[in-house]
């Protein structure tokens, strides 16, 4: 048993404590902000005192961290088209910029979301995408090589090619991102004082400023695309071998792209020379693609970007009331009030998502649909990286209506007790891309192995028989 002045100075203690830590959270807090605001001078000064006021706490190591000559100082929105747990968030570097240099990387930051919304693949999808920027601040501004040494945020050196291509340490980058809540693991780092860029992975690292290179750097760090250019640009070659868009085989029913040659696209054959050479590596058209030098995307690597976007984001984006996997029998009940579903889903610029209605009678379940509704209670818990997800199962069942010329957004059902005989029934919302765009006769999406395109979400209802 303890003492009672005992207890009474151990309540104090860990008030005091509570005190501290609440106190240190919001100092850190506001060093944040004055580092999402541009006020880096500010910010650091706030992370010093910090260390010094509230030692030992889990604040004090951090701003410990960010207080360090090369460092992390926080984050902002560049540009936030939506919740980052349904967005692809690009997450903006910068190394070699010294303090009082980081306001000329907040402005090249803001180029960047515009590059995107221009190019015509991530145009029709630029709502999916946010960009944020990481504010990073470095003792030196120059790049590693040469028997130099600089003190740099993410260690930008230049790589043993022979144009010299800068490349960074990817632990740092990845480091940076940890700090910053939700994201998917993509950055583009620019490397103040290097040449050219690199890609892949998940991070595209860009010399200077030479923006019109993003995004084809973006091509190999986002969509896991190879060169299609056939003179050599020093990368280093390796055998050749088949990806997304390049083969090493000039079998036309055996490149990766097959199914568009099958399916007769114009313009889509076997074209000798990609990989940065003239011989033994092939690419899908002659007509250019922006992996190799032109602006837009050939048709392959645009169909590999489409799925790569839905590889994170659902098509799905909210649905009132919450939906229900189909094991969960709990049904909301129809009374004398219409019940109403809401489905909120995604917006691409110049085309709407098909969205397509069940009202199926307990005893059609579970022959009809379903499968997407097996995670957790709601359906929707599951692998964040929607490629490991199962694909639906089709629903023979004729569906109880279909809107594609819906352009808002907003979808509802709306369920009326004398429309339907009493019983329970299973509500299948279904959501589809279908990639097919105003005007064009081709789809951007022809093979949807996995099922990316598609989302679902259940409901369980029941009609009370009539007294
Ligand atoms: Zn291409």
């Amino acid at each position: 048993m303890i003492a009672r002045p005992l207890l009474i100075a151990l309540v104090l203690a860990l008030g005091m404590q509570d005190d501290t830590t609440s106190d240190a959270a919001a100092a850190f807090e506001k060093a944040e902000a004055r580092a999402r605001a541009g006020r880096y001078d500010d910010a650091r000064n706030e992370y010093k005192r910090i260390v010094s006021k509230y030692p030992g706490t889990p604040e004090a190591v951090e701003a410990e961290l960010r207080s360090r000559p090369s460092a992390f100082l926080g984050w902002a929105d560049v540009v936030r088209n939506g919740p980052s747990k349904n967005r692809i968030d690009v997450v903006l570097m910068g190394d070699g910029y010294e303090l009082n240099h980081m306001g000329s990387f907040d402005k090249l930051s803001e180029d960047i979301p515009p590059l995107f919304a221009r190019q015509s693949t991530f145009r029709e999808y630029y709502s999916y995408f946010n960009f944020i920027r990481a504010a990073l601040v470095s003792a030196d501004s120059g790049v590693d090589g040469f028997g130099r040494e600089y003190d740099t945020a993410l260690n930008g050196h230049t790589l043993n090619t022979f144009a010299g291509h800068v490349g960074i340490d990817r632990s740092l980058v990845l480091n940076v991102m940890s700090r910053i809540p939700d994201t998917d693991g993509l950055a583009i780092v620019f490397v103040k004082n290097g040449v050219l860029g690199t890609g892949g992975g998940g991070i595209a690292t860009i010399g200077g400023r030479e923006v019109k290179t993003i995004i084809h750097e973006f091509g190999h760090s986002f969509g896991g695309l190879s060169d299609e250019y056939e003179t050599q640009q020093s990368h280093g070659q390796g055998a050749a071998r088949d990806g997304i868009n390049v083969a090493a085989t000039d079998d036309p029913k055996s490149v990766p792209w097959a199914h568009w040659i099958a399916a007769k696209h114009p313009g889509v054959g076997v074209v000798e020379g990609a990989l940065g050479r003239v011989k033994g590596a092939w690419r899908p058209t002659s007509t250019g693609c922006v992996m190799s030098s032109t602006e837009g995307f050939c048709v392959v690597c645009q169909e590999a970007l489409v799925l790569r976007i839905y590889s994170v984001v659902d098509p799905i984006e909210s649905v009132t009331p919450a939906p229900q996997a189909q094991r969960v029998r709990e049904p909301y009940t129809i009374g004398d009030d219409p019940f109403e579903i809401v489905v909120n889903v995604m917006q691409p610029a110049t085309h709407s998502l098909e969205v397509t209605w069940w009202i199926l009678p307990e005893a059609r379940i579970p022959e009809s649909g379903g499968a997407s509704s097996r995670y957790g209670d709601t359906g929707t818990a599951g692998p964040r990286d929607r490629r490991r997800r199962e694909k639906l199962v089709e629903i023979t069942d004729k569906p109880a209506s279909n809107s594609q010329n819906n352009t808002s957004g907003v979808h509802k059902l709306v369920l009326k007790k004398n429309e339907l005989e009493p019983g329970r029934y299973r509500i299948i919302c279904r959501v589809k891309d279908t990639t097919k765009l105003r005007g064009e006769k081709w789809p951007w999406v022809l093979k949807d192995d996995l099922g990316l395109l598609e989302s679902e979400r259940g409901w369980w209802v029941e009609v009370a028989k009539a007294p």
